[in-house]
């Protein structure tokens, strides 16, 4: 999932005001963003598998360290502890961002995500066997995160529209582009992604609510 994780970091604003949206951009993706790091560093394994689902050509041989249930729930207390001092609640909403990023790929996967690392069960619900059930799903809550903060901030400023051009011109690209060339070139597709929790900051920013 692509712009759903977005559209959670979106959702958020109005239950953890006092979270820029650069941080909850940064949660939303938070294992996306550690997973690069790691695969670059050998310790965990994509590869380039067409047809592994209907909807990505990448198998996800093994990522426990970011993708298991286990690790998940340790980065969301890790994350939410890192935004103690935006307050109790904001804290808690952004654990919850980052641990909602494994719900959605546990929908979104086939069964892949382990459960914890080392452990054979295997977690996967499969929207990716399906294109055009992913493209719906993923875009009704694209569409409604951007309800949720258009509401809540009041006005669209051109960062943000070039923010939201920019997710649907990258999940287009990832559904229907070339395939990668090779792993090491998902790596560092995936380490731009860091770019978008400083555009998110300087959107919130600009805006004036930080
Ligand atoms: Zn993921």
């Amino acid at each position: 999932m692509f712009i759903g994780h977005a559209a959670v970091a979106l959702a958020a604003k109005p239950l953890a005001p006092r979270a820029n949206l650069g941080v909850a951009l940064a949660a939303t993706f938070w294992l996306d963003l550690v997973w690069p790091v790691l695969l670059l560093a050998g310790i965990e394994r994509v590869e380039i598998a067409p047809g592994n689902t209907a909807f990505t050509p990448l198998d996800f041989v093994h990522y426990p360290w970011t993708h298991s249930l286990v690790a998940a729930l340790a980065w969301s207390a890790l994350f939410g502890l890192a935004c103690w001092k935006l307050g109790r609640r904001a804290a808690f909403v952004m654990g919850l961002v980052v641990l909602s990023h494994w719900a959605l790929d546990a929908l979104s996967h086939r069964p892949d995500l382990p459960l914890w690392p080392g452990s054979g069960a295997m977690v996967g619900l499969g929207l990716w066997n399906s294109v055009a059930a992913t493209l719906i799903i993923e875009s009704a809550m694209f569409a409604a995160g951007i309800a949720v903060w258009l509401k809540y901030s009041g006005k669209v400023s051109l960062a943000f529209r070039v923010l939201v051009v920019f997710f649907v011109l990258a999940y287009l690209g990832a559904a229907f582009g070339p395939l990668p060339p090779n792993a090491e070139a998902v790596a560092w597709s995936a380490i731009a992604l860091w770019l978008l929790p400083l555009w998110g900051w300087w959107i919130d920013r600009r805006r004036g609510s930080s």
